[in-house]
């Protein structure tokens, strides 16, 4: 099939954007899975690719040479290319979790492929690309030695608890990050226990913020945040989060680590509930972490990060001690990293205060961009302090 680009797209998809936007197209039929031919307007060829819906888009185009066909070797050759960039994860004992394949950013939009030790997981964005499942698949098993693969499909939101391929992981499963242990279930829910697009800041939390640090936890999950807190030296943390899952989940990750969690505070709560009680009680934190969904519902609460950030930094400056550091971070790829800025700045200033920002984050290398398109770009992590 052939897909024509709006004139004044041209240009754009000639420079490479390899994802089909609706708008900027000439009309097509949609059938997930198949393989079309992008022309400009004037009908030139711009590249080929596969239909697939996801959040982002109608499809990606994968290869700009019109001879190549998108085959098992095609799909190899990309696996190979991923592998190769991250030869120092590969090489790195004390890091055995990380993405091997990032989407576009790889050239291979709608699947990604983290490793997690000898096991792999695999998640489909689009019945599209999962029409290429098997030729993937194949291609994976001749380059990459593994003990047993797992896959989401995020299209339909389900998830296999066994895995596809291969055998099943000891539970919980123990990977490194920085010599640290992390416990994860690739088989329970979307979710595996870390996210790890935040390695980076995990680390420098560790390295450069915990020492002797009052750490309040927000959003905490399985309170990977207060683990890595606690060995750079911590005197206490409180994890807050709503699901009960969190509880033993982070219980699990301190007594992994050797750390007596009878000394912290592990909180099955809504935030904003634990900050009023918090205010009352006159609590004090030298280093408080947000880190909270793009959007939440609960039975009572909806939590959206444009509409409930500001709250959430008020709130932090009524418990952060004097020379305190907010850690202020948002997974939310529709929220520009220059408004989320602006945002915290003004927040401090309307409290009285002005914000200081010690240092930013984005993704680390392994979660690889496409420049330009904003919707590979989504992490914005700012370390913040106040001054009057
Ligand atoms: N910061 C975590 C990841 C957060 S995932 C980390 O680095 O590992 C988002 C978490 O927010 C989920 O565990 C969810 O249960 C929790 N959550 C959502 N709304 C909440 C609320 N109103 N109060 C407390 N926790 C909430």
């Amino acid at each position: 099939m052939e897909i024509f680009v709006n004139k004044a797209y041209d240009k754009k998809y000639e420079e490479g954007f390899p994802l089909l936007i609706k708008e900027w197209l000439a009309d097509f039929p949609m059938k997930e899975g198949e393989i079309f031919h992008l022309m400009s307007s004037k009908g030139r060829f711009l590249g080929k690719g596969y239909l697939g819906r996801q959040n982002k888009g109608l499809g990606w185009v994968l290869s700009r040479k019109e001879s190549e066909p998108l085959d098992e070797t095609f799909f190899m050759n990309r696996l190979a290319a991923a592998m190769n960039k991250r030869k120092r994860f590969f090489y790195d004992d004390a890091t055995t979790a990380f993405r091997l394949l990032n989407g576009e950013g790889d050239g291979l939009g709608g699947l990604t492929i983290d490793r997690y030790g000898d096991y792999y997981l695999f998640n489909w964005y689009s019945e599209g690309i999962w029409r290429f499942r098997e030729m993937i698949l194949e291609a994976f098993k001749k380059i990459v030695l593994f003990e047993g693969i797992y896959e989401k499909r995020r299209f339909e939101g389900d998830f296999m608890e066994e895995p596809t391929l291969g055998r099943a992981h000891p539970k919980p499963l123990t990977v490194l990050e920085n010599g640290v242990k992390i416990a994860v279930d690739l088989g329970e829910g979307l979710m595996t226990g870390v996210f790890l697009d935040q390695r980076e800041v995990r680390r420098r939390v560790m390295e450069q913020y915990a020492d002797e640090a009052r750490v309040l936890n927000t959003f905490s999950y399985t309170g990977l945040f207060s683990l890595f807190a606690l060995l750079g030296g911590a005197s206490h943390t409180v994890s807050v989060d709503l699901a009960n899952r969190s509880y033993p989940r982070t219980l699990e990750q301190f007594s992994l680590n050797g750390i007596d969690a009878s000394r912290e505070e592990i909180l099955v709560e809504d935030v904003f509930n634990y900050f009023r009680r918090a205010v009352k009680a006159g609590e004090v934190f030298d280093l408080i972490l947000l880190d909270p969904p793009s959007y939440a519902k609960s039975k009572d609460v909806t939590f959206k990060v444009q509409k409930d950030y500001p709250r959430l930094i008020r709130e932090s400056l009524k418990l952060l001690s004097p020379s305190g550091v907010i850690l202020a971070s948002t997974n939310q790829s529709s929220y520009p990293r220059e408004s989320f800025q602006r945002m915290i700045e003004k927040t401090f200033q309307e409290e009285g205060c002005r914000a200081d920002l010690l240092e930013a984050f984005e993704l680390p290398e392994d979660f690889r961009r496409v420049p330009g398109l904003m919707e590979s770009d989504y992490l914005k992590v700012f370390f913040v302090t106040r001054s009057r």
